[in-house]
């Protein structure tokens, strides 16, 4: 399939107690990218997927999953889709194997076509294979859901904050399987992830929600190109009455007496900057440089934003 593996149009959602969680969200995502979808709590991350799970009912809009419209044809639809939720929802009293061979039959996978061994052995639970689920850890029973997602061979997968609270072997293991689920497979990925670091090495490109609405759709590379801006901060020997003026930098005092000068890096120097500092007889005790990451475009995007 080229294009997109996913196209959403219009979408909105408006839960039974009146809570407006999408707002009308038009996105496409591209087949065989990694696409991450960030967005702090309550933006109407996990709605969104769960709406392209069929886990939650749209209340308008246009969901098209691998070219099938969600509405008219939902088997293939749901066909072409895993998802790893964020709740670790398991039947207790089913192993690893059961949870695998129940789920490929919820999805009509047939016997011939079943790989629950070669999925345990990826997830590293082929030593749990038959042991109870409430008996796994937290990482385990993060890695069956993973397998769980699995198990009909999908051309999406939606990883929901799979590594929200998970440790570092973990999240690694998670990374290097999603790795490569996209390189040696093609598959589509989609996730959801707090920590923008993460989202920064592993996804190819970025949707910002913020309020049930997208407020930045980007590649990783344009989103944090957006960011040329930095910051310099000084600590001055004593605090200035005025603070001096120049083309594109941005002045102003911050606590402690301190002063943040911002500037655009392709257009002006940490030279330039410090020459009208000295020029303006403010001295020097300390200085340190910020630099924009994709925490910044987070922060920028999704501040102080009235509630609609
Ligand atoms: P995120 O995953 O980005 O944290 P969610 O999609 O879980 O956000 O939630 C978006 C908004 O919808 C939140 O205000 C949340 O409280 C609300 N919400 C989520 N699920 C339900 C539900 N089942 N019923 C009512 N409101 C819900
Ligand atoms: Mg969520």
């Amino acid at each position: 399939m080229t294009g997109d593996a996913i196209r959403i149009e219009g979408l909105r959602k408006t839960y039974a107690g009146g809570k407006e969680a999408l707002k009308g969200i038009d996105l496409a995502i591209p087949t065989g990218s990694i696409f991450g979808l960030l967005g702090p709590n309550g933006a109407g991350k996990s709605t969104l997927i769960n709406i392209l799970a069929g886990l939650v009912l749209k209340t308008s809009g246009h969901v098209t999953i691998w070219g099938w419209d969600q509405d008219r044809n939902p088997r293939q639809s749901r066909a072409s889709i895993g998802v790893m939720p964020q709740e670790l929802n398991l039947d207790p009293f089913f192993s690893p194997r059961d949870a695998l061979e129940v789920q490929a039959g919820l999805y009509g996978v047939p016997k011939n076509r079943r790989r629950s061994d070669e999925i345990l052995e990826m997830v590293g639970l082929t030593d749990k294979a038959d042991a109870y689920a409430r008996t796994l850890s937290g990482g385990m029973r993060r890695r069956l859901l993973l397998g769980k997602a699995l198990v009909h061979h999908p051309h999406i997968l939606v990883l929901d904050e799979p590594t929200a609270g998970v440790d570092i072997e973990l999240r690694q293991m998670l990374w290097s399987n999603v790795r490569k689920l996209n390189r040696e497979r093609g598959m589509t990925i989609i996730l959801t992830t707090h920590y923008l670091e993460e989202a920064e090495e592993m996804c190819d490109e970025i949707a910002i929600i913020n309020q049930g609405a997208v407020v930045a759709r980007d590649s990783t590379r344009n989103l944090l190109g957006q960011l040329d801006a930095k910051t310099m901060v000084i600590e001055p020997v004593s605090a200035p009455e005025t603070l001096p003026q120049g083309p594109g930098i941005t002045i102003e005092r911050r606590d402690g007496g301190l002063i943040a000068l911002s500037y655009h890096a392709s257009q002006t120097t940490a030279e330039d900057v410090l020459e009208l500092v000295r020029g303006a007889g403010i001295r020097i005790r300390d200085v340190r440089t910020e630099q924009a990451d994709l925490e910044d475009v987070f922060l920028e995007l999704t501040r102080s934003r009235p509630a609609a």
